[in-house]
């Protein structure tokens, strides 16, 4: 995987970048955790679920249909909670979705342990894309704070860091490019 860190700062990036009209502490959270979410079944290990088993690490907390059913159920929730109206909680929706579904595909890239069980349930092998630049990061705290840590975290920094910045940029300025359009055509109404 990468890190937890490089998930919650992409989640975060492009929850600036796509944000609602609305945004509050709840949105902010989950645009952090929803990347991140997928990892947590390293917990898996503690129950004694093999690395390749259906339940196991990379297997279907990291398919696409488990990061829909993360992502509406998530944005259904923020939705309620706050108050929010249909078309808000649709756009929700799309986003929360689109952020849970990130982690998978990432995970692809990197150079190490099992492959993703990208299409889980109905699928269950495990997938890499063919490029895999990326250091798998270590699993558990002691292993994080290493050399190896540090390696990925240079390396993380390297390959997701420019496209990202790159990407969220482009997304802003789009963004207040329409915001602007919008103001000059109210006034000139
Ligand atoms: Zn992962």
């Amino acid at each position: 995987m990468p890190t937890v860190i490089t998930h919650a700062a992409i989640g975060l990036g492009l929850g600036a970048a796509l944000r609602p009209a609305r945004t509050g502490h709840r949105y902010w959270l989950a645009c952090a955790l929803l990347p991140a979410i997928p990892d947590a079944d390293v917990i898996s290990f503690s129950f004694g679920i093999a690395y390749g088993d259906f339940l196991g690490h990379r297997g279907l907390s990291h398919s696409l249909a488990f990061a829909v059913a993360l992502g509406l159920a998530t944005a259904w929730t923020v939705g309620w909670w706050e108050k929010r109206q249909w078309p808000e909680t649709r756009l929700l929706a799309m986003l929360f979705v689109l952020l849970a579904a990130s982690h998978g595909p990432m995970d692809m890239l990197t150079n190490g342990g099992l492959g993703i069980a990208l299409f889980s349930p109905f699928d269950t092998s495990r997938y890499f894309w063919d490029w895999q630049p990326i250091l798998v990061s270590p699993i558990g705290l002691a292993n994080f704070l290493s050399p190896w840590g540090w390696a990925v975290i240079k390396n993380e920094l390297t390959w997701f860091g420019p496209p990202t910045v790159l990407v969220v940029g482009l997304l802003l300025l789009h963004r207040r490019w329409r915001s602007r359009l919008r103001a000059t055509t109210s006034i000139a109404e």
